[in-house]
């Protein structure tokens, strides 16, 4: 099943996508919803973030491939950062390069995962018992401020609209095992598998339900595979008017296009 929101009239929604149709549903999306019998077309709505996130924990260094871009070694525990709830920005809507730290922003995909009901103390076996489903994200991170300028990550992968997610969220897919890719303006960048993750979507719901409690609607940005931008000889970095594309195998396609401040 594919759960979207979406706004008309000024009014947000959530509705199940099938094909080119919106099923409209009534009730809560985290504990009981049915459809409404009602429908709309996909072209006359504008897609929204699937989810207004809880929170936003993400995981660095998790795909082999791209630890070994970045000449780091394996870590033996997930590398957990945050991302502030302001980055969050919908399909087809704008990334914007800050006029603070414009030149070095850099995108990565990345499987986000929905955690449905609140999870604490979690075993891997139950993990996925709370989990609502995934959805495309992209990680954009501006590297001068991440690696050169800061210690820590938080204002790097901070910037307003620093993480796009969509178009849905796909609630019955296998998250070991999905491609997932990321083109700029029509070039594949990234190319890889979720079965290249150092640490699953299983383990990491378990691991950070024992650091944390995981409130319904939070987003577990998984890692991002080989072939960023500030990995490559010369350096690729996003640019006013480029257009990123993650896709990921099931849920469908992100699209956003980069402005400037
Ligand atoms: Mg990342």
């Amino acid at each position: 099943m594919k759960i979207v929101r979406y706004s008309k009239n000024g009014a947000s929604s959530y509705g199940i996508l099938k094909e080119e149709k919106i099923m409209t549903v009534s009730g809560n999306i985290y504990s009981d919803f049915r459809e409404t019998g009602e429908s709309i077309l996909l072209k006359y709505v504008k897609l929204q973030p699937p989810v207004d996130p809880a929170n936003i924990v993400a995981i660095g260094l998790n795909y082999k491939s791209h630890a070994i871009e970045t000449k780091m070694d394996f870590p033996h525990a997930p590398v957990i950062f945050i991302k502030t709830t302001n980055t969050v920005t919908g399909p087809d809507d704008e990334i914007i390069l800050p006029k603070m730290a414009p030149d070095e922003v850099d995108y990565e995909a990345e499987l986000a995962i929905v955690i449905g009901k609140m999870a604490k103390n979690v075993t891997e076996e139950e993990a996925f018992e709370y989990v609502l489903g995934y959805t495309c994200a992209q990680d954009v991170s501006a590297r001068d401020c991440q690696i050169r300028t800061d210690v820590q990550w938080a204002r790097g992968k901070s910037f307003d609209t620093f993480c796009p997610i969509g178009p849905c969220i796909e609630t019955e897919m296998d998250p070991d095992n999905a491609r997932i890719s990321l083109k700029l303006n029509g070039e594949v960048m990234q190319n890889s598998s979720t079965s290249d993750l150092i640490f699953s979507c299983r383990g990491l719901v378990s691991y950070l339900s024992r650091c944390m409690t995981l409130l319904p609607g939070t987003l577990i940005l998984t890692g991002t595979p080989s072939g960023v931008g500030f990995t490559r000889k010369p350096p690729v970095f996003l640019r006013s008017g480029d257009r990123t594309e993650v896709e990921i195998e099931n849920i469908g396609m992100l699209k956003n296009r980069v402005v400037s401040e």
